[in-house]
């Protein structure tokens, strides 16, 4: 059936996954849409770390997370994931983040209900964060620990979709319902291996992704709940904010 759908895809008239257009899965322009550095942003509920976007939440970026989620465009993805990679490369450019030599980055993704991320055909920022991380640069041979994303949350039955709801809202929404998953917290403290025996532990650097920040109040819980285990978030990093 894969390999049908495959076959099929490319006798079916394509269109971009950002605006629609006709021609090709991800249009010229909304690929410079993507292109930029990150901006730092202050969403009211403030999670107490920095928070980076790589643009307003709006154009490419929106049509492609709602082709994502909604209408089952898994390749819109890939976009997105690189505009991801780009922001880390620049952050890291400008000493926001650690260089990869010194601390590899684990992505975080924004905890999501699982029968959301079963109705979307998985979860939809961790495969942006997942594709992010493979596509930063190979590492030193003697650092061999690379990005990865690590899905260290989740969010618990109860928990409603925030769309609509004010700032005070979904904090009341969330509260005590974002938890941290059974292992993350080994997965997300320890030395990840790969280095030299003799090497110096290196401490990831913890990141949280998500794909939009609107009140802030999703991030801010979730760098909250990290702490409580012991895990220092760095940074947040959305892909658009509102
Ligand atoms: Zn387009």
């Amino acid at each position: 059936m894969g390999m049908l759908a495959g076959l099929l895809d490319l006798a079916l008239p394509v269109e971009c996954a950002g605006c629609g257009a006709a021609g090709s899965a991800w249009c010229a322009r909304c690929a410079a849409d993507l292109e930029g550095v990150p901006v730092g942003v202050y969403p009211r509920v403030a999670p107490g770390v920095p928070v980076w976007s790589t643009g307003v939440f709006g154009g490419a970026r929106r049509g492609a997370v709602i082709a994502l989620k909604e209408h089952g465009r898994r390749d819109a993805a890939v976009p997105l994931a690189a505009a991801l990679a780009r922001s880390i490369a620049a952050l890291r450019e400008a000493g926001e983040l650690d260089p990869p030599e010194l601390a590899p980055l684990i992505m975080v993704p924004a905890p999501s209900r699982a029968s959301a991320a079963r109705r979307r055909g998985g979860d939809p920022v961790l495969r942006i964060a997942a594709l992010a991380a493979s596509a930063t640069p190979p590492r030193l041979a003697s650092a061999a620990a690379s990005d990865r994303a690590v899905r260290a949350l989740r969010l618990r039955t109860g928990a409603r979709d925030s769309v609509g709801l004010g700032a005070a809202a979904r904090q009341r929404n969330l509260a005590g319902r974002v938890t941290v998953r059974r292992g993350a917290v080994e997965r997300l403290a320890g030395a990840p291996g790969g280095g030299p025996p003799d090497a110096a532990p290196r401490v990831p650097a913890v990141v949280f992704v998500d794909d939009v920040v609107t009140t802030g109040a999703t991030a801010a819980e979730s760098v909250r709940v990290l702490a409580n285990v012991g895990i220092r978030v760095r940074a947040v990093l959305v892909l658009g904010h509102a």
